[in-house]
């Protein structure tokens, strides 16, 4: 038997790693900011704790383009590196010197937001160049360096003449990929994966507006002055404290994630947990209107205040990836398949308190302000009855709010429901019948029937509602539930009080054979009622059976 160790050459990997790290080329732009919002966040670091006695000032990530020269730089003020440490931190390739960093500073730096972790970022940039530089210029009193390399596994390094402290990463873009070097393009992936990262990133200028004085005279032309275009807001609302926050600026955030969406957000949950996982997030339930774009405005991901993905599959659970907002866990592996992401304990954790805070929140609504609550419920339901359907937690703590409304436009929660069902309402297995319509116009007549007749009929409308009766009576206890066209109701019918029908016995029978000759018989029954009610003389049921099998 022969043992030995198989020889993982840097040359065997970095071809690899620049075609099949990614497989979106584009991400080669967050991974550069990460990287100088990284440098920054580390000298702000530093010079808080007094260990770099350099001004931290406000400092600026910027990003250029230069199409002549057709290269892409991407410089940052932050804590930039020695020859040295360029020799450490870049050619040593998966050697990461944030996580490094964090290692050092462990207690300290835990939340300073430092953003990488893999040592394998940098090297997305020969996804998009031929050739990358980097100048740079450390916080230490030492000169700067300066590093070139043409995506093989040789490199110059030699001193340089920055003055000022930072770095600048140059990229000579690919023929293939001159995409990146079109402005639009650029600004397009800044506001993607970079909206919202806690240091101003500068992508040109903008003009602006100067006000007028209100002294000014009517006809006096608005000014305009050049500023810098800054893509971000370094401060989101899911990084504040909620009691720092009113409605307003909850709703104002809503719209900074979707700003196509001009309906308010019905409500919002602040998530805000840090043991036994990290996360941060606001989720909003979004006022169901029919021009709601689904697919497009949806729950973002992200790590450490950078935009990651919208697909949250396996994170959030099925049935609240209808809502809206965002989750910013760093704890939350990504670069492992979806199908392991499900198995992960983390994540599970994740999942099951993001369930739990959404329930938590509903209660708390629907104690708080039941009324406007129940003005909530039609745009909420499909969630609420989707997620009792499809989580056992979620179903149990539904109970406290879930509501079931009538035809009359009663809310009711199951328990008040119960009391509200005569205990003469009862099929022959003794089970107590909850009658629902589940579509008042088509129904109407059957509707009517029932109200006459003294019982409450539910109104349950949303698509998956069959599925949830079936839920219901299988958790419950001797319940079960009947459409108002169904026959069952006529079991239940106990008449209190013989009503006079203007028709002659034989006149009924004549009719209802009329009816039968017309309806299949084996589909339906035919049932003459007393003509002296709003309700309809003759009812046509269906078995309920029958119906369900059509469902
Ligand atoms: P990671 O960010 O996961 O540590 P990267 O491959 O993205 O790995 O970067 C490797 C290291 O190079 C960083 O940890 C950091 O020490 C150094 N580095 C990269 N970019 C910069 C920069 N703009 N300023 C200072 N140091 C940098
Ligand atoms: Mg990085």
């Amino acid at each position: 038997m022969a043992t030995g160790n198989i020889n993982v050459s840097v040359e065997n990997i970095f071809p690899l790693i620049k075609k099949f790290l990614y497989s979106d080329h584009e991400i080669f732009l967050r991974e550069l900011i990460s990287n100088a919002t990284d440098a920054t966040l580390k000298l702000k670091h530093l010079t808080s704790i007094g260990e770099a006695s350099v001004e931290y000032g406000n400092p600026v990530i910027e990003v250029k383009i230069d199409k002549e020269k057709k290269q892409l730089r991407i410089s940052d003020q932050g804590i930039g590196m020695t020859k040295e440490e360029v020799e450490k931190y870049i050619n040593q390739v998966a050697f990461s010197g944030a996580e490094e960093f964090l290692e050092k500073y462990k207690d300290s730096a835990k939340d300073s937001g430092i953003i990488g972790h893999f040592g394998l970022g940098f090297y997305s940039a020969f996804m998009v160049a031929n050739k990358v530089e980097i100048i740079t210029k450390s916080y230490k009193d030492e000169p700067a360096a300066h590093w070139v390399c043409e995506g093989t596994t040789e490199f110059t390094l030699e001193e340089a003449d920055k003055k000022e402290r930072g770095t600048e990463i140059i990229l000579h873009i690919n023929e293939d990929d001159k995409e990146f070097l079109e402005e639009n393009r650029i600004e397009q992936l800044l506001v993607k994966y970079n909206k919202f990262m806690p240091v101003p990133i500068k992508f040109g200028t903008k003009e602006e507006t100067i006000e007028l004085p209100e002294d000014a005279p009517e006809d006096a032309k608005p000014e305009t002055k050049t500023v810098d275009k800054i893509i971000n807001n370094t401060n989101p609302a899911w990084t504040k404290q909620p009691t720092d926050l009113e409605e307003k600026d909850y709703n104002e955030f809503y719209r900074e994630l979707y700003p196509m969406q001009f309906e308010d957000p019905l409500f919002h949950i602040h998530l805000n947990v840090d043991y036994p996982f990290n996360l941060t997030g606001i989720l909003y339930f979004p006022k169901m209107t029919r021009d709601m774009n689904i697919q497009k405005d949806k729950i973002q991901l992200y790590q450490n205040q950078v935009f990651v993905t919208d697909n949250v599959e396996g994170i959030v659970p099925e049935f609240l990836t209808m809502l809206r907002g965002v989750i910013d866990s760093p704890d939350i592996p990504l670069n492992v398949s979806r199908s392991y992401l499900q198995a992960d304990g983390a994540v599970k954790k994740i999942s099951s308190y993001i369930t739990r805070k959404v329930a938590d929140k509903l209660k708390t609504l629907f104690n708080n302000n039941r009324e406007d609550f129940e003005k909530k419920w039609d745009d909420i339901k499909i969630v609420i009855e989707y997620g009792m359907l499809s989580e056992d937690k979620f179903f149990e703590k539904a109970q406290a709010f879930a509501l079931y409304p009538t035809v009359d436009k009663k809310y009711y929660t199951f328990e008040e429901l119960e009391e509200k069902i005569k205990d003469t309402q009862t099929d022959k297995d003794g089970n107590k019948v909850i009658l629902y319509a589940s579509n008042e116009d088509e129904q109407h007549s059957y509707i009517e029937a029932a109200k006459e007749k003294g019982y409450e009929v539910l109104l349950l409308d949303s698509p998956i509602v069959s599925h949830l009766i079936q839920k219901l009576e299988a958790e419950k206890e001797k319940i079960s539930f009947a459409r108002v066209d169904a026959d069952h109701i006529d079991n239940l019918i106990k008449k209190e009080e013989e009503k006079i029908s203007k028709l002659s016995e034989e006149e009924k029978e004549k009719l209802k054979t009329d009816f039968e000759k017309v309806i299949p018989k084996e589909k339906y029954n035919v049932q003459l009622e007393s003509m002296d009610s709003n309700a309809a003389p003759l009812i046509i049921t269906q078995p309920e059976f029958m119906r369900r099998m059509k469902e």
